[in-house]
């Protein structure tokens, strides 16, 4: 297939979902979806509602905004604060709330906070503001630390000294496993996150089936993409053969993006530990930067509170990225908390799990029931 139409053809998926029933009968099968990009297109696409009743789908924290904990969102805000900065991050992380207020409600008192596409838009606002500090937020997986790292090679080559990086790149692959050494994970296998495999690898993932028994297909993003990594992962389940399969081999390799990798290499370095909401304390789960990038280090040259601070008690985004429970499970999802009104960040991002099914999910079948009861 060549064109997006052709990975939305809807008499293709028909065929798909009737091989799916067939081969799936008499059983229950619990899939989590790692990334938060697939949990769009389940809703999205209404795959939700096609899909046979036995396969469960769950949601895993695989959305970068909604991992970070709220202590680090008062951090940034503690950084936009101080006089002479220019905050920037990517727009999702703008609304996230924070103990005291979200990185908006900072900009509407008055911190210079801007929203950029990309960590090479924020060192462009650094040269053009030689007489301020300029902070980008660095969030997200392997997908946006490679960017993040070359705009740091950058700066050091054109001797910038007004750029900063508060470093709060996250890694999938310690997250998925403190997952499965939780008692209280009871999934019969994974769809993984096709954007970070092109990164990291399939490779990456082959201590699923060899130390945990369970399967993982890498799956793209449209729909055809997922019914088929679904179908894929249903018959490894079946044939009790679990291991690493790839779905999404338009952009998947073994080993990854050798390039990318090696520039992370250049730049990070591995944080003993890292608090994830929902997950808690995780080692060598993030990245910081290296002792030659420390010029350029934003937590030895600014003032961070650097508090613990749980979720408010009514938010239970942390069951809901340990996919203990499904978004419309949570007490306040669209009633206290909608997007115009988010109490937690997994109804803010676009690739929050509760934002895509107060999106998309009150167009499905089965959402409309369950919300019913
Ligand atoms: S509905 Fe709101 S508070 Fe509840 S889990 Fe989702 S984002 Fe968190």
């Amino acid at each position: 297939m060549r064109f997006i139409d052709e990975f939305r053809d809807s008499e293709l998926a028909k065929v798909v979902v009737c091989e799916l029933e067939r081969l799936a009968q008499g059983r229950h099968f619990r899939i989590m979806e790692i990334c938060g990009g697939h949990t769009h297109t389940i809703y999205r696409y209404g795959l939700h509602d096609v899909l046979p009743t036995n396969i469960e789908l769950v949601h895993g924290p695989g959305c970068p905004v909604c991992v970070l904990p709220m202590g680090k969102v008062d951090d940034a805000i503690a950084i936009a604060k101080q006089d002479g900065v220019i905050l920037a991050t990517f727009g999702d992380m703008v609304r996230v709330p924070g103990s005291q207020g979200s990185l908006m409600d900072a900009q509407a008192d008055g911190a210079d906070i801007r929203m950029v596409y990309s960590p090479l838009d924020a060192l462009k606002i650094a040269q053009q503001n030689p007489d301020r500090k300029v902070v980008f937020f660095a969030i997200g997986f392997e997908t946006t630390a490679p960017g993040t790292a070359v705009t740091l090679l950058q700066a050091k080559k054109l001797g910038i000294k007004n750029f900063f990086v508060f470093c709060n790149h996250v890694l999938v692959v310690p997250a998925i496993k403190a997952l499965l050494d939780s008692p209280e994970t009871q999934l019969d296998g994974f769809i993984g996150p096709g954007h970070v495999t092109t990164v990291i690898g399939s490779k990456a993932w082959e201590f699923i089936p060899r130390d945990y028994g369970k399967g993982i297909v890498i799956s793209g993003f449209e729909p055809l993409d997922m019914l088929q990594a679904i179908y894929l992962l249903v018959r490894q389940i079946v044939e009790g053969k679990p291991r690493v399969d790839v779905q999404y081999t338009r952009a998947v390799r073994p080993d990854g993006n050798l390039k990318a990798k090696a520039v992370m290499e250049q730049v990070f370095d591995f944080r003993e530990t890292f608090e994830w909401r929902g997950l808690g304390w995780i080692e060598r789960s993030a990245l910081k930067l290296r002792p030659e990038f420390s010029e350029f280090d934003a937590e030895m040259h600014f003032d961070l509170p650097q508090r613990q601070i749980p979720d408010p008690k009514v938010c239970q985004c942390g069951a809901v990225l340990r996919g203990t429970i499904l978004p419309w499970e949570c007490k306040v999802f669209g009633t206290a908390c909608t997007p115009e009104h988010p109490i937690g960040a997994c109804m803010v991002s676009s690739e929050g799990a509760c934002a895509a099914v107060y999106q998309y999910g009150r167009f499905s079948r089965k959402v409309r029931e369950l919300l019913q009861r």
